[in-house]
């Protein structure tokens, strides 16, 4: 193979008082280009279509050269990748539906005939651990993980292989979901649906959900009902004293709020708390000092 410089030499550069045409020593370079396939199919049509000239080999002035089909050896690596997948993500409150949607998405897909398979956090034990359960109590079987980059190794790389859609439910507790949906969508060609919380109970960003907006092909915000009034519920209240984020629960320490609600609810328990917390203060206090007494 002849580089681009050296073929250019080859065409002969004319001295620099003479243009070019006007050159006696110039003579125009006889080209020659033979199609490769036509080498190895000789029966082929009479006047097959030309290939592109990247592809071709060539005769300048005698000399041989080849320029390598680049665009042939991508097709084929092309051909041979799994197809690029998708990732959808379904945010919203508690009680809003959010697994229902999932596990209805999940289904279809398996209905036409894809392959699928459910993950789920092993921080939530409320339904159990080997399946994914909705409030109104629909179920699947599922993987439930602490981490998403063990589902491989843990299913086995061959039925990873094998399944076309990926269910991920509660993923807010999933802190490696970013790398996880990139390299199954982007690499490995599944289609990732992922269902969770939004925003915490004090609706801040919960998790890496929030994280993966950018890499998703569909965004959907469900809504709840409010508990205090029937419109529609945006946020998560949460009804105990407890601060931590990560408080697993149902309706006994969640319920789904209107903004009104949410900021009026919200009024009441950190006065409550506060009340609480003064109380005990006011006790520790009264008990040091009958302690001294
Ligand atoms: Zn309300």
């Amino acid at each position: 193979m002849l580089q681009i410089s050296k073929m250019k030499s080859l065409l002969f550069i004319p001295p620099k008082h003479l243009p070019f045409h006007q050159n006696p020593n110039f003579k125009k370079p006889t080209i020659f280009f033979s199609q490769i396939s036509r080498h190895t199919h000789s029966s082929g049509p009479a006047n097959p279509l030309p290939r592109p000239l990247s592809a071709m080999n060539g005769v300048i002035d005698g000399r041989d050269f080849t320029i390598e089909d680049r665009s042939s050896t991508a097709a084929a690596a092309a051909a041979a990748a799994p197809p690029f997948g998708e990732i959808h993500v379904i945010v919203g409150p508690m009680f809003a539906g959010k697994t229902t949607a999932l596990l209805r998405r999940i289904q279809a897909e398996s209905v036409s005939g894809r392959r699928v398979a459910m993950i789920k956090s092993n921080k939530d034990t409320r339904y159990g651990l080997d399946s994914v359960v909705t409030h109104d109590g629909v179920k699947m079987p599922c993987w439930a993980l602490n981490d998403l980059s063990i589902f491989k190794a843990k299913m086995g790389p061959e039925a990873y292989d094998k399944i076309d859609v990926i269910g991920i439910d509660e993923a807010q507790f999933f802190k490696d979901l970013y790398e996880f949906c990139c390299n199954a969508a982007d690499q490995d060609g599944k289609t990732v649906i992922v269902a969770g919380l939004d925003g915490d109970y004090l609706r801040r960003s919960f998790g890496s959900v929030l994280d993966i907006i950018p890499l998703a092909d569909s965004v959907t915000k469900l809504t709840a009902r409010c508990e205090l009034c029937g419109k529609r519920a945006f946020f998560t209240l949460r009804k105990t004293n407890e601060t931590q984020t990560e408080l697993i629960g149902g309706s006994d320490v969640y319920m789904p709020v209107c903004r009104k609600h949410y900021v009026n609810g919200q009024v009441v328990i950190e006065t409550t708390r506060n009340v609480l917390e003064s109380g005990k203060a006011h006790c520790n206090s009264a008990l040091e000092a009958a302690t001294v007494v």
